[in-house]
């Protein structure tokens, strides 16, 4: 077989190192993929395939992209799931002897991206790294482009971890084997997080090569757990390390500490219990507008945002905390102009985290820095008017914020007012801040004037009176003559170039004056990127005290935010304890009232639960507002727990450890669950883990099955949730089972309560208001004619339910539901409902004796099952 040509050669050697990648190769002016990636590729981004003469008989199939175009294509195919390694020219090829060093200077993957439309200014991008060991499983999520790293740990719970990845929704998990071995976890990651799962190498997660990790990455670490109790989180966060250093190649100092954070500090909402709330966005097509998260971010900063975001995905648990941040929202709510001011100046602050992530990788330019200098101009502004405020949360993140003055005037006095992106061709030092650079630069303005002076000598010489001097890169500075005038030309000139409407020379005066200005073009240049990278380094070294600015700053961002919200929407202040209470006056749903404004009025509701009052049991018909009524409560507890104002004229919650929701009926075909299967998982999901202080929103319980189980099921669902001895977690349970209404008087601590309509004729009015009582009937045929269901079919309903209603209320003679063990139910509740039926299909007249036996002998073993 031929020989590889060189290049294809060493395009193998590095191909090797990055088999899970695909490989964009630097040849020239463009990346160009090979093989297996090119076919690939030309089928991901619609490329042309082609062959390159490799030195075999076949030609190698080959597609690329322009370099400078590279972003966008490399963007696709992280979208897609691949991941990409970047791969330069690392020598400079005039110095090349043979073919010219190539490597690998980046791998580009969806959690760990840092320069690419793909990030969200406002949400965060997080990579996550799992350690699953025998039954704990340590988790840690890291944003490579803020610098934000938190781990945790818990017992191996398969909701917990699915919780926990939906508090930071990441884009690419990385793992052991031990994690992946449970594939329908990992499919349900993959297809409802839609993010890449991938188990790394066993040696990413030894505990030795962990603690190396951690002592180089982080100042003081000595091998000793910074907190006690962390051992898989902390081998979750070696492994991210050396992945980050696989991808990223470079240092990454802004990554400082690790924020490590047990289930205890934060309220837990389970995966569907978010998308069911919609929390941060709405589950229909998940879209942050219409979501919680949409009706509170007022902020003017992407830190601002994306905080805020990670504040609602992790409700406070501590009161003190939590009343921290209602006081200096209070605080801010009444402070009008300071607020504004603030909000004012937080307007002009651009993305600070991610510019000093990108300087200290050594990938920021001088736009960057320029928007560093305007994004600290402000704060001098900013610092006066928070130091006006006095609440402990306010001071505190005052007292964070540096006024940066320093580097704002260093990067005034240094960079051009409006300087070009790239950052080794020039231009882009101020006059008057270095001498050497004024200096060349002079040097280039009167190189200018010699030409200038030059050109003129030469006319007088020659005679030629459209004479000119001109530039290009392949000759330099040359003499153009137009044609009529080629005959004037002295002997000393060089003829360079023909072209139509003349001649282009050079001579030897004009050689020389070339070099000293292209000299002092290409000394400049280098200065002034040297001069560049000074000051990138001092913006650096500052990176510390600007990350510590820029965090507070959000936090700032946030809190006038709340407040903003707050004013705007007339929300309160609430009174968060821990006295197992929900007592809300005039409830709104935040979302809802939003939408609605301006068209309708939302109607406000009471909610009232306790240990004592600890079940409402809802009834009214489909449409009459229960689900928003039910989620509006879930709603504000959770934004209590955030810190927020809530909608309501007063409200006094105490502190709920977990939402659970069980609400709407929806397929899991992903898993291959049916409708009632999913309900069934995600109530066992609530019974196994819910506490005595959690809050429970379930939503028709049992409909996805026959009418008898549905209720059975429903009606043991309460009597668990009710008894204090099991559960007795503070629940509303929405149903259209009246039969569960008979509760209130079997079971302590169940309250009815239905939402009350007016009956007019054949018509119903929603009142949307919730009353204490069960509901007359279900209304549900009207509800259907209000939605312009066909006349005829209402009438037919109507009849048939009548005749059904006659039906019920004789099975209910026989059917009479007891609580706990005195149960009396009809044979066919039994399941006698199989013999019943066969003994009616028989034909006895036609039986022989012995089939008669048989018969009699299965029935027997049959009803000896039940
Ligand atoms: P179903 O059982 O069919 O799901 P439901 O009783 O849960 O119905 P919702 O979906 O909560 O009813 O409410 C139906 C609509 O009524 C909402 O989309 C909203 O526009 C309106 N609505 C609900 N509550 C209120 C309220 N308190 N004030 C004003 N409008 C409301």
């Amino acid at each position: 077989m031929a020989k590889l040509s060189p290049m294809m050669q060493q395009y193998f050697e590095i191909k090797e190192k990055y088999q899970d990648t695909i490989l964009f190769f630097r040849l020239g002016d463009f990346y160009e993929m090979f093989y297996e990636d090119a076919i690939t590729c030309s089928k991901e981004l619609e490329l042309t395939l082609t062959g390159k003469d490799c030195g075999q008989e076949e030609r190698a199939p080959m597609c690329g992209v322009p370099f400078h175009a590279a972003e966008q294509y490399v963007d696709k195919l992280i979208e897609k799931g691949y991941k990409v390694a970047i791969c330069e020219q690392i020598e400079d090829p005039a110095e090349a002897k043979g073919i010219v060093k190539r490597g690998v200077i980046r791998v580009v993957t969806a959690g760990t991206v840092t320069n690419s439309k793909l990030l969200d200014e406002k949400n965060n991008n997080y990579l996550c790294s799992v350690f699953c060991n025998d039954d704990v499983v340590g988790m840690a999520f890291v944003d490579v482009t803020t610098g934000d790293l938190f781990a945790t740990q818990f017992g191996y719970d398969r909701g917990d971890i699915l919780s926990e990845l939906s508090r930071y929704s990441p884009s690419e998990i990385i793992c052991n084997r031990a994690f992946i071995e449970n594939g329908s976890l990992i499919s349900f990651i993959n297809e409802r997080l839609g993010c890449f799962v991938e188990a790394e190498q066993d040696y990413f997660f030894e505990d030795e090569f962990v603690n190396q990790k951690l002592a180089n990455q982080f100042e003081g670490y000595e091998g000793e757990l910074p907190v006690n109790g962390y051992e898989c989180a902390r081998v979750a966060v070696g492994a991210m390390l050396e992945y980050l250093a696989k991808t990223q190649m470079c240092e990454l100092p802004h990554i400082k500490d690790i924020q490590f954070y047990t289930s205890e500090q934060y309220m837990d909402i389970d995966f569907s219990s978010k998308r069911n709330l919609e929390i941060t966005s709405t589950m229909r097509d998940n879209k942050r507008r219409g979501s919680l998260l949409w009706v509170l971010d007022e902020t003017e900063t992407s830190m601002g945002a994306r905080m805020l975001k990670s504040w609602i995905d992790k409700p406070l648990l501590n009161v003190t905390s939590i009343q921290n941040r209602l006081n200096a929202v209070e605080e801010l709510n009444k402070s009008t102009i300071i607020r504004s001011e603030i909000r004012e100046n937080l307007s002009k602050i651009q993305d600070i985290e991610r510019l000093i992530s990108r300087v200290v990788t050594g990938g920021a330019n001088c736009r960057d820095l320029q928007a560093l200098k305007t994004s600290f101009e402000p704060l001098p502004e900013i610092i006066k008017n928070a130091q006006m405020l006095e609440s402990t949360l306010n001071r505190s993140v005052c007292s964070q914020i540096d006024d940066m003055q320093d580097l704002c005037h260093l990067l005034e006095r240094a960079i051009i007012e409006n300087p070009p992106i790239t950052v080794k061709e020039g231009g882009i030092i101020r006059e008057g801040f270095d001498e050497n650079v004024d200096l060349y630069r002079k040097a280039m303005t009167e190189g200018k004037q010699w030409l200038a002076t030059i050109e003129q000598q030469e006319k007088e010489k020659t005679g030629i009176k459209n004479l000119k001097i001109g530039f290009n890169k392949v000759f330099g500075y040359y003499i153009e003559v137009s044609k009529s005038n080629v005959g004037l030309v002295p002997d000393t000139y060089i003829r360079k170039q023909t072209l139509t409407t003349g001649e282009r020379y050079i001579t030897g005066e004009l050689k020389e004056i070339e070099n000293n200005i292209l000299g002092a073009e290409e000394r400049i240049c280098a200065l002034e990127y040297s001069i560049f990278c000074e000051i990138r380094d001092a913006v650096s070294n500052a990176n510390t005290r600007i990350l510590q600015t820029a965090k507070a700053l959000a936090q700032l961002d946030v809190l006038c935010s709340l407040a903003e919200v707050s004013v705007k929407n007339n929300y309160i202040m609430p009174v968060v304890n821990v006295s197992g209470k929900i007592d809300i006056k005039d409830g709104r749903h935040p979302v809802v009232e939003r939408v609605l404004k301006g068209q309708q009025l939302f109607i406000p509701n009471d909610t009232f639960l306790s240990q004592a009052d600890r079940v409402s049991v809802i009834t009214g018909p489909n449409m009459a507002g229960k689900s928003t009524y039910m989620r509006q409560v879930a709603l504000i507890v959770l934004m209590a727990q955030v810190g927020s104002f809530v909608p309501a004229t007063s409200a006094e919650i105490g502190i709920v450890d977990k939402i659970f929701t069980r609400v709407g009926a929806s397929d899991d075909l992903a898993s291959g669950q049916s409708t009632f299967m999913v309900e069934m998982n995600e109530v066992a999901n609530i019974l196994n883990n819910a506490t005595k202080n959690s809050l429970l929103i379930l939503d028709e319980i049992g409909r996805g099955t026959s009418t008898y189980d549905g209720l059975s099921i429903a009606w043991a669902v309460v009597e668990y949730i009710a008894d204090l001895k099991k559960l007795g977690a503070k629940t509303l349970f929405a149903t259209h089972y009246h039969e569960l209404t008979e509760l209130e008087d079997k079971l302590e601590g169940v309250k009815n309560y239905c939402i009350a309509v007016k009956k007019r004729g054949d018509d119903i009015i929603f009142l949307r208001k919730i009353i204490r009582g069960g509901a007359d009937q279900s209304y549900g045929i009207e509800v259907a004619k209000l939605a312009g269901v066909k006349n005829d079919v209402i009438k037919r309903a109507k009849e048939i339910v009548e005749k059904l209603s006659v039906i019920n209320t004789n099975i209910n003679k026989n059917v009479k539901i007891e609580v706990e063990d005195d149960v009396q139910l009809g044979f066919e509740q039994f399941g006698g409902q199989d013999i019943i039926n066969k003994l009616q299909k028989m034909d006895v007249t036609t039986l022989t004796p012995i089939e008669a036996l048989n018969i009699l002998y299965e029935l027997k073993t049959e009803a000896d099952k039940i």
